[in-house]
C-alpha cells in the first residue's frame, strides 16, 4: 500500500478556498488493498475520509484532524448490465457521464442528473444527489438497489438485492444512502436503468424577474403536467457560466429564465406542449430548443455553479422549502443579501422546492466576509426552519452546514444519529465531524 503526499486538490475545498491537512492519501486498487489500507488507520489510530470526484459543495471531503485520504476515483469499471432485471452494477467510482454513456448507447436511461456529470456514483449516492431531473423521476436514492460496503473494521457487507419487493430486514442500504461517507465505504452499487423516453424537447422561457418565472412554474405544475426537469435562473448569474464556458445564451431579451425538458412519446409531449403555452403569464420569449440549443442551454444550468467557483469564493446554499415558498423565500435570501451587503446568486430546481444560491465573497476582506456570511447564514437557515423547509437537499451537511443542521435538529434524534453512527463506528474514525 503506497502512501502519497495529498496536494492541494484534496486539501482546499473547491467552493469556499477553507484548507486542511492529511495524513496523506492512498488509492486502493481492490477491496484487500483496501481493507489493508484500513488496518494501517486502525493501527495508526487515524480518521479515514473517503474521496470520489472531490465535486462534493457542503466540506464533506475535507480533512480537519490529518485524515488518511482513501481515493476511489480509480474504481471505474462498469460490471455488468442485467436486461432481464434493469440493473446495472458499477464500481464506485464510476462518473456519471460513464454511465450515460454505456446506458445510452443500449437504449436505457439512468435519470439522475446532477450538475457534475464528472462526480462518481459513489459520491452521488453518500449525497442522495437530486439534480434537474428530480422533479419527475427521483434522487438517486430511488435509483439504487444495491450496494457492496466495507465497514471500517474491514467487513465487507452486501446490501439490498435485485428484487423488486423487499421486507426482510432493516434498510441498511438506505441508510447508507446520504450519510456522506460516515457510516460505510461504498465499493460497488447496482443501479435501476429504465427505457429511455422516445422523445425529450426542452423549451427556454424568459421572463422580466425572476418572481414572474417562479409564478409560472408554479402554475405549470398544477395543470399536472410533469416536466423531467424545470429550473429557474437569471441573467446576472447566467453569466459566470457564460464566461466560464465561453458560450452565450441565445435568447437576448429578458432578465430570469425557466428552462425545462418534456419527456416521455411523441404525443404526451405535444399535448404537455401546448397545455404549458396556453397557461403562460407575462413571458417575453419562449423557444423550443433544437437538439444544439438545449445541449448548451443546460450545460449553461449545470456550469453556473462552476463558473462562480473559477471566479470567486463563495457560499454554496442548497435549501429546500414549500413549494408554496419558494417565491417568498428568493425574495428573503435576496433582502438579507442586501442588507449584509453580499451579492448573491440564486437558481434551482423549480419543481420541487430546492433553492441554490451563491453568496460570493468577491473583494470583501477575509474578516468581514467571515462576519457577513456567518449574519446571513444565521438568518437564512433560521427562516428556513420556520416555513418548514430543511438545510440541504442534495448536497449533504458535510462541515459547511453542521451548526446549522444540529442547531435546528430535534435532541432526541440527534442522539440516535449517534447511536447508528457508533453502532457502525465506535472509534468515530470515518469521516468524523461531518453531518453529526
Ligand atoms: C458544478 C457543480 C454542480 C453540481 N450540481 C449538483 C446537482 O445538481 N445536484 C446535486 O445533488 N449535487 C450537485 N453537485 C454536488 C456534487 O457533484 C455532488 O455532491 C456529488 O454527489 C459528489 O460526488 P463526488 O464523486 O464528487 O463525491 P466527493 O465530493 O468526492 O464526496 C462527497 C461525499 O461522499 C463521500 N463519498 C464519496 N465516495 C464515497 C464512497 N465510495 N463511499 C462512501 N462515501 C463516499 C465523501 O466522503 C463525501 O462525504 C454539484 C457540484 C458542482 C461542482
Amino acid at each position: 500500500m503506497e502512501i502519497i503526499e495529498a496536494t492541494a486538490e484534496y486539501l482546499v475545498d473547491n467552493m469556499t478556498g477553507l484548507t486542511g491537512s492529511a495524513y496523506g492519501v492512498v488509492k486502493p486498487t481492490d477491496l484487500a488493498e483496501l481493507v489493508d489500507a484500513l488496518t494501517f488507520a486502525k493501527a495508526q489510530q487515524i480518521g479515514v475520509i473517503v474521496i470520489g470526484a472531490n465535486t462534493g459543495l457542503s466540506g464533506a471531503t475535507l480533512p480537519e484532524h490529518d485524515e488518511l485520504l482513501i481515493d476511489l476515483s480509480g474504481w471505474n469499471k462498469i460490471l455488468d448490465l442485467d436486461e432481464a432485471t434493469g440493473s446495472l452494477t458499477v464500481e464506485a467510482g464510476v462518473t456519471l457521464n460513464q454511465i450515460y454513456d454505456y446506458v445510452e448507447a443500449r437504449g436505457y436511461f439512468y435519470p439522475p442528473d446532477p450538475g457534475a456529470k464528472q462526480a462518481t456514483i459513489g459520491g452521488n449516492i453518500s449525497t442522495n444527489a437530486g439534480g434537474m431531473r428530480a422533479v419527475k423521476y427521483g434522487v438517486t436514492r430511488d435509483f439504487v438497489k444495491a450496494l457492496q460496503v466495507v465497514l471500517i473494521d474491514g467487513t465487507v457487507l452486501e446490501l439490498g438485492s435485485i428484487n423488486q419487493k423487499d421486507s426482510t430486514n432493516y434498510d441498511l442500504k438506505d441508510l447508507i444512502i446520504g450519510s456522506e461517507g460516515t457510516l460505510a465505504i461504498i465499493t460497488r452499487a447496482t443501479l435501476k436503468v429504465i427505457a429511455q423516453p422516445q422523445v425529450s424537447q426542452s423549451i427556454l422561457i424568459s421572463f422580466d424577474n425572476l418572481d414572474l418565472a417562479i409564478e409560472n412554474v408554479a402554475a405549470i405544475l398544477k395543470t399536472g403536467v410533469r416536466p423531467a426537469s424545470v429550473e429557474f435562473f437569471e441573467r446576472e448569474g447566467l453569466k459566470y457560466a457564460e464566461i466560464y464556458l465561453n458560450q452565450q445564451l441565445f435568447i437576448e431579451d429578458g432578465e430570469a429564465f425557466i428552462l425545462l425538458t418534456l419527456d416521455g412519446n411523441l404525443e404526451q409531449v405535444g399535448q404537455e406542449k401546448v397545455l404549458i403555452k396556453n397557461i403562460l403569464k407575462n413571458s417575453r420569449t419562449q423557444v423550443d430548443l433544437s437538439e444544439q440549443q438545449a445541449k448548451i442551454a443546460w450545460q449553461l444550468r449545470d456550469n453556473l455553479a462552476a463558473g462562480v467557483q473559477a471566479q470567486t469564493i463563495a457560499e454554496p446554499v442548497d435549501i429546500v422549502v414549500p413549494t408554496s415558498k419558494i417565491t417568498e423565500t428568493v425574495k428573503y435570501l435576496k433582502a438579507i443579501a442586501e442588507a449584509e451587503k453580499l451579492e448573491i446568486v440564486t437558481f434551482g430546481h423549480a419543481g420541487d422546492g430546492n433553492i441554490h444560491a451563491l453568496i460570493l465573497k468577491k473583494s470583501l476582506s477575509d474578516q468581514l466576509w467571515q462576519k457577513s456570511l456567518s449574519n446571513y447564514l444565521e438568518k437564512m437557515y433560521h427562516y428556513v426552519n420556520q416555513v418548514g423547509g430543511l438545510a440541504s437537499a442534495e448536497h449533504g451537511i458535510g462541515t459547511l452546514k453542521r451548526p446549522y443542521f444540529i442547531k435546528h435538529l430535534d435532541p432526541n434524534l440527534y442522539s440516535l444519529y449517534q447511536k447508528i453512527k457508533f453502532a457502525f463506528d465506535p472509534e468515530g474514525r470515518l469521516n468524523a465531524g461531518k453531518k453529526i
